[in-house]
C-alpha cells in the first residue's frame, strides 16, 4: 500500500482550507489552550468552577448531535498537531480493543470531574476565563513547558500507534462526541454525514490511503455503510476521490 504523502492527487481548495485551519489552530494553542483542555476542566472542578473549557465540552456534546465529530477534523488542535505531523507517521491505527480504551478514559475523565466538584461542595461559579491571564493561556514558561509536554506526549503516542492514535485510543472529548453521535444516530434526525455512490467507485483506494484517521473508507463505500465511530468528518475523503464518488449530505436515518 502506498504511504498517504506518496499518493498524488490534485488538492480541493477545501483540502487547502482545512489544512490552513489546522495549521491556525494549532498556532492559536498559547492562546486557546485552556478553553479547550481537558486538564483545566479538573482544575477548575476541584476549586467549584465551571471553566470556560467545560462551557465549550458542552457546546461540543451538542454539535456532536448534529455534525458528529467535525470539531475533530477541523478545529482540534490535538488532531491538527498529530495531522500537521503526518508525513512523519506512516502506521495505521488497528481496529480492536486499543480503540475502546478512550471510552473508559472518558467515563473516568467525567467521574473524576463529578467528584471534584462534589469535593469542592459543589458548583460555586462560572469562570470562562478560569486559568489564563487577560484570556491568554499560556502565561509562563512553566505552563509553556507542560503544554509542549502534553503535545509532544499526544504526538508520541501517535506515532507510536498510527495516524491520529491519541484520536483513535486515548482522547476523552472522541468518547463525548461518539455518545453525541451514537443518540443522533438511535434518534434518528437528519445531521451532517458521508454519503457515497458506490457505482461511480473505480477501487483505485485513495480515499483509504489519504483518510487522516485511516479507515479503510473504499471498504465502507463498498459496504454501503459510510458511518463509522471514527470517522472525523473532515472530508478528506470526498475531496480526494477522483471521481466524486463521497460527498457530505445532511439528511436523516
Ligand atoms: S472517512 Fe472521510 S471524512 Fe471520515 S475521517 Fe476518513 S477521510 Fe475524514
Ligand atoms: S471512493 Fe473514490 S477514492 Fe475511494 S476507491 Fe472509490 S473511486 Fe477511489
Amino acid at each position: 500500500m502506498a504511504e498517504p504523502d506518496q499518493v498524488q492527487q490534485p488538492q480541493s481548495s477545501r483540502l487547502k482550507i482545512r489544512r490552513w485551519i489546522l495549521i491556525i489552530t494549532f498556532l492559536l494553542i498559547p492562546v486557546t489552550i485552556f478553553y479547550i483542555s481537558p486538564i483545566v476542566i479538573m482544575m477548575g472542578a476541584s476549586e467549584g468552577i465551571v471553566t470556560g473549557a467545560f462551557l465549550l465540552y458542552i457546546i461540543l456534546f451538542i454539535l456532536s448531535l448534529f455534525a458528529g465529530r467535525i470539531w475533530c477534523g477541523w478545529l482540534c488542535p490535538m488532531g491538527a498537531c498529530q495531522e500537521l505531523g503526518s508525513p512523519l507517521i506512516k502506521k495505521t491505527v488497528k481496529e480492536g480493543w486499543p480503540n475502546w480504551i478512550k471510552y473508559g478514559v472518558t467515563v473516568l475523565w467525567i467521574a473524576a470531574i463529578a467528584r471534584a466538584f462534589l469535593t469542592a461542595g459543589g458548583m460555586k461559579g462560572v469562570d470562562p476565563l478560569y486559568g489564563t491571564v487577560y484570556g491568554i493561556s499560556i502565561s509562563s514558561v512553566q505552563i509553556l513547558m507542560m503544554v509542549v509536554m502534553i503535545f509532544a506526549g499526544i504526538f508520541i503516542v501517535a506515532f507510536l500507534t498510527g495516524r491520529r492514535g491519541f484520536c483513535h485510543i486515548l482522547c476523552p472529548i472522541a468518547g463525548i462526541m461518539v455518545a453525541g453521535r451514537k443518540i443522533r444516530n438511535l434518534a434518528g434526525w437528519p445531521a451532517l454525514q458521508l454519503s457515497a455512490d458506490a457505482d461511480l467507485c473505480i477501487d483505485c483506494n485513495t480515499c483509504s490511503k489519504r483518510c487522516p484517521m485511516g479507515l479503510d473508507v473504499h471498504g465502507m463505500v463498498r459496504e454501503g455503510k459510510m458511518e463509522s465511530p471514527d470517522c472525523i468528518l473532515c472530508a478528506t475523503c470526498a475531496d480526494v476521490c477522483p471521481e466524486g464518488v463521497i460527498q457530505y449530505s445532511i439528511h436523516g436515518k
